[in-house]
């Protein structure tokens, strides 16, 4: 599929690693400048991303703080002339059960996974309007459509996720602008290695054992979703054909929420 993404520029938050890098590949592909976010070194990425012939911007806001994020959304505005797609990607995980989770890592979880959305969109949503054209994508998560035990805070967050979708996607409705969800089950990335490499410690087992059990659990296809994968959808959601898909949680989750 092609879609024409020349003089659209995309800000993929948390977007050094991961899923947001595959987004933000697959974006700058069809001709969309790029505005990068995240920790870690971002040089990697953005020389990947300078490669594909667009411009390529770096912003290190973290996304715990609403100042900072306002400045992500106005850097990204004045640096590349505007901000037309949108993708709310940064996120982390802790696992515990309930009574031994701890207060700040639920604040994080939800300051990083659900309330930077908010402010993204807050910030971004004015010049969205008056151009009559943007595209809002939040990566969610299957856990934003079932739950799973010991993830009161991510799961909390991508329901949230969810349902802040919706209410945008009403919002704009009648506008050129979108918003959606796409909500990947497991996808082979450090958030993910992390959680496998638990798995292999506490139960003696090898890593590729525990991979195996990782995706037999919950993932009826027994495969991961890649970044690239999602970044194909990301790129659909962005072109003429997706005008009129509007606040839907698309799950790439290999059947996870049809069971
Ligand atoms: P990852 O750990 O590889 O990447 C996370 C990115 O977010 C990194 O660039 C990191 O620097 C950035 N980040 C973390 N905290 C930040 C902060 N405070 N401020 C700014 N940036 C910050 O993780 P990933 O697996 O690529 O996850 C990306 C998104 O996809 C997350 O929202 C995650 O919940 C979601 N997701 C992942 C999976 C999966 O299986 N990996 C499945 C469903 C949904």
């Amino acid at each position: 599929m092609k879609t024409n993404l020349s003089g659209r520029t995309a800000l993929v938050t948390g977007s050094t690693s991961g899923i947001g890098l595959g987004l933000a590949i697959a974006l700058a592909e069809q001709g969309a400048n790029i505005v990068l976010n995240g920790f870690g070194d971002h040089l990697p990425a953005q020389h990947q991303i300078e490669a594909l012939g667009v411009k390529v911007a770096y912003h290190g806001a973290n996304m715990t703080q609403p100042e900072e994020i306002k400045d992500l959304v106005h850097f990204s505005q004045k640096t590349m002339g505007s901000l037309d797609i949108l993708v709310n990607n940064a996120g982390i995980q802790h696992v515990a059960n309930i009574e031994d989770f701890p207060a700040d890592k639920w604040d994080a979880i939800i300051a990083i996974n659900l309330s930077s959305s908010y402010h993204t969109i807050h910030h971004a949503m004015p010049a969205m309007k008056a151009a009559n054209w943007g595209r809002i994508i939040n990566i969610a998560s299957v856990h934003g459509l079932v739950g799973s035990p010991q993830k009161v805070a991510y799961v909390s967050a991508k329901h949230g996720l969810v349902g802040l979708t919706k209410v945008v996607a009403l919002e704009t409705a009648e506008t050129g602008v979108t918003c959606n969800a796409i909500c990947p089950g497991w996808v082979l990335t450090p958030l993910v290695q992390a959680q496998v490499d638990a798995k292999a410690k506490d139960l003696g087992i090898s890593i590729e054992k525990a991979t195996e059990l990782l995706l037999g659990e919950k993932m009826p296809s027994k495969q991961f979703t890649t970044p690239a994968e999602l970044g194909d959808l990301a790129v659909f959601l962005c072109s003429d054909t997706g005008h009129n898909i509007r606040g839907v949680a698309w799950n790439m989750d290999g059947g996870w929420a049809a069971q």
